[in-house]
């Protein structure tokens, strides 16, 4: 029962005093019984939250009364209970990573691209003279992005200018369409990149999200799901054709499953059928599924010789393979 919702929302606006306000904040989405992650700065706030409908109902309120967010607009997805196990709502120096040198730093609010609505979105991405340019990390990419898109392949967010500025030639003389999960990555990347000489940047406005909620577009031309920040992890976009764009990580299989790693210092997420979980002990590597405190070891009570069975079973199909 989709008793519940999840918000998404950010907003650039000045915050004078970000500890201040994310302890009055915590404490009120605490008594509200929501669960999520605010993220707050001097140059603004980014949250997503869960709730039951009659809280976050009243979060949205209270959020629009204050004159600094009363055009704050929400996401708004059903859900079948909380996305979130904890409430955090923690200052932070910059509200999306980029890390820029103070000098090289600019005012989202005063220099970014131009903004286009998922319909004008959609109809720019079939001109001839325009490169659209992911703005996410690899393994949001991975998951799902637009058709034709361009992957940096970045670890994390602020590793993006170095990119532009090693692959200059890809993205030059075109009209360059940005586009993250929700619109804050590209509303401050795509003022670094008329910042950096780049005449013709435009962002998708509210990004993958709103994008997959238009009436007429309904996500079309995006392939995959699209990775979000929750226990949900992937949520659909396209509600016209799906195309699963994801791979197994064992076996290059369509897969759209994520899991972590099961080996606790290794944590790293692969796609990975439920299948391959069972047969390769969620261990990224043999080394991840030998480590003495493998999760899934431990959830499943293997004996040692349950464990050898299928570190045999692995040997012998890749044998098999090379053979
Ligand atoms: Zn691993």
């Amino acid at each position: 029962m989709a008793d519940y919702r999840v918000l998404l929302y950010y907003k650039y606006v000045d915050i004078e005093d970000p500890e201040t306000f994310a302890k009055e904040h915590l404490a009120f989405c605490k008594d509200i019984e929501l669960k999520g992650r605010v993220l707050v700065s001097k140059e603004g706030i980014n949250g997503t939250v869960s709730g039951t409908i009659e809280n976050t109902n009243k979060y949205m309120e209270m959020m629009h009364n204050d004159p600094r967010f009363a055009d704050l607009v929400f996401k708004v997805d059903e859900h079948d209970g909380h996305a979130f196990k904890k409430m955090h709502v923690r200052p932070r120096k910059e509200l999306v990573t980029l890390r820029l040198e103070e000098e090289e730093n600019h005012d989202p609010k005063e220099l970014t691209g131009e903004f286009l609505t998922p319909k004008e979105w959609r109809e720019a991405m079939e001109r001839d003279d325009v490169v659209i340019l992911d703005t996410r990390n690899d393994y949001e990419f991975e998951l799902g992005h637009f058709r034709g898109a361009i992957n940096p392949d970045i670890e994390t967010f602020r590793d993006l200018p170095e990119w532009v500025r090693k692959n200059k030639h890809l993205i030059e003389g075109k009209k360059i369409l940005t586009y993250c999960t929700g619109g804050i990555r590209c509303e401050k990347f795509t003022g670094w990149m008329i910042k950096e000489g780049f005449e013709d940047v435009a962002q998708l406005h509210g990004g993958i999200v709103t994008y997959g909620k238009d009436p007429e577009v309904q996500g079309e031309l995006w392939d995959g799901q699209c990775y979000v920040f929750d226990e949900r992890i992937a949520v659909p976009i396209n509600r016209k054709d799906h195309v699963v764009v994801g791979k197994d990580y064992f076996d290059g299989e369509p897969c759209e499953r994520f899991v972590n790693c099961a080996n606790p210092e290794c944590n790293k997420q692969i796609l990975c059928s439920e299948e391959n979980e069972h047969k390769y002990m969620r261990g990224c590597t043999h080394e991840c599924r030998v480590h003495p405190r493998n999760l899934y070891v431990i959830e499943h009570n293997l004996s040692p010789e349950e464990i050898q069975a299928r570190l045999d079973a692995i040997a012998e199909e890749k044998i098999a393979q090379e053979a």
